[in-house]
């Protein structure tokens, strides 16, 4: 679906999305187009439409005008040409590398990447798909492309340690060699970072994150070029399926009205969490963007205009065991994978006979995330206070 000409705010973008003047009687939420097909008033049309079956309604398994609202105003956000809505987001990421990549390409994972991803990548090895990742890219990073390389994948702020690259000098190395660059991007949601306009070729978000925002519906997007999305429509999408439904379509618009504020609200309770956790001698590290880590403050500055609430931590007593104890004595973060929903949320990757795994990617066996939601900061910190006072009480000897 392709994007506006006109850049307009990105508040309106969210509460105007499909609220076109004239459209569907006047209705401000965009109706649920809840149909398996469209038929067609002649076989000359039928042809027609599915010549253009990407912007033409034909089956729902291809274009639907309630999911093409979510597609124009998340294309314009992101300052895109045109984006393409899946049932997920790693339904997104999927359709991009198959569209992409060929038996005998490379792939460059840069950052640390979202678990699955990785997994997708160890998976088309089999198809003779090869990769490499690099965690923590240093200076020498572009010497690991290679002549086959096709694809370099992204994320920023990264997984787990929220590291933040350079998007420009990636994105110039790899035009240079014809390479096409992917980022998720969405950790920062596509209203604190418009990695379009840092030179990145292709933008991945899951939407079932902060742009869904209330933990009740999965979905994903891609945002680029027309031309790359209409391929995208081709190949990945309609041949993989991951398809977002109408209703879908209608849960992430409503979140998207809201996003703008709901993000405001993140930020504010994360920056108020982040600033506690460094205070607090149980916690050795606090990865996020607000955290003052110098080496990142530069590219935060440029590429970040807001930060969210996914919080990581080390915790000073590195061990699962410290770990479980932590987030067992947490009541209000729940226990939970996934994040950007209303609720705050706490995991870890750290798990008893896992430390060996841990230490060789880098990662300490203390490290926790928190999705910091909005219940208020007041209440999150004393969660988080008491949860770290018991930690500090704890004797694994009592008397
Ligand atoms: N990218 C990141 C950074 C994620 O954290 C996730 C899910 O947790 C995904 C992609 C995948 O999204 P989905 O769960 O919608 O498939």
């Amino acid at each position: 679906m392709t994007g506006h000409a006109v850049t307009r705010s990105d508040a309106e973008i969210c509460t105007t999305a499909g609220m076109d003047p004239g459209t569907h009687h006047g209705a401000v939420a965009p109706p649920i187009y809840q149909t398996s097909l469209f038929a067609q008033p002649s076989m000359a049309v039928f042809a027609e439409h599915q010549a253009s079956e990407h912007e033409d309604f034909v089956y729902s398994r291809g274009a639907n005008p309630t999911v093409a609202v979510l597609a124009r105003a998340l294309a314009e956000l992101e300052r895109g040409e045109a984006a393409q809505c899946f049932g997920s987001g790693m339904g997104a990421i999927s359709a991009v590398w198959t569209t992409l990549l060929r038996a005998g390409d490379h792939v460059l994972l840069l950052n640390d990447v979202y678990g699955p991803t990785l997994q997708l990548a160890q998976h088309l090895e089999r198809l003779g798909v090869e990769h490499t990742l690099l965690r923590s890219p240093g200076e020498d990073w572009e010497q690991h492309l290679r002549p086959s390389t096709r694809l370099i994948h992204l994320e920023s702020p990264g997984t787990y340690r929220m590291k933040v690259l350079d998007l420009r000098a990636i994105a110039d190395a790899a035009r240079a060699r014809g390479i096409t660059t992917v980022i998720d991007g969405t950790w920062a949601t596509p209203l604190f970072q418009k990695p379009l306009e840092h030179g990145i070729d292709v933008v991945v978000h899951s939407l079932t994150k902060y742009v869904g925002g209330h933990s009740d519906v999965l979905g994903g997007a891609v945002v680029g070029s027309a031309a790359f999305v209409r391929d995208l429509f081709y190949a990945g999408f309609q041949l993989q399926g991951s398809v977002m439904s109408a209703l879908e379509a209608s849960l992430v618009l409503r979140g998207l009205r809201t996003l703008p504020v709901r993000m405001a609200e993140h930020q504010r309770n994360a920056i108020r969490v982040v600033d506690y956790l460094q205070t607090r001698p149980e916690v050795a590290a606090v990865h996020h963007p607000h955290a003052d880590l110098p080496a990142d403050h530069r590219l935060r500055r440029e590429q970040l205009t807001g930060v969210t609430g996914l919080v990581g931590l080390d915790l000073a007593e590195a061990t699962p065991q410290a770990v479980a104890r932590f987030v067992d004595a947490l009541r209000l973060f729940r226990i939970g994978p996934s994040w950007g929903g209303y609720e705050s949320l706490v995991t870890s990757p750290s798990k008893p006979g896992g430390e060996a795994a841990m230490a060789a990617q880098g990662f300490s066996s203390g490290m926790v995330r928190l999705s910091v939601g909005l219940e208020g900061a007041d209440a999150q910190i004393a969660d988080l206070a008491q949860a770290l006072d018991s930690l500090a009480r704890y004797s694994p000897h009592p008397l």
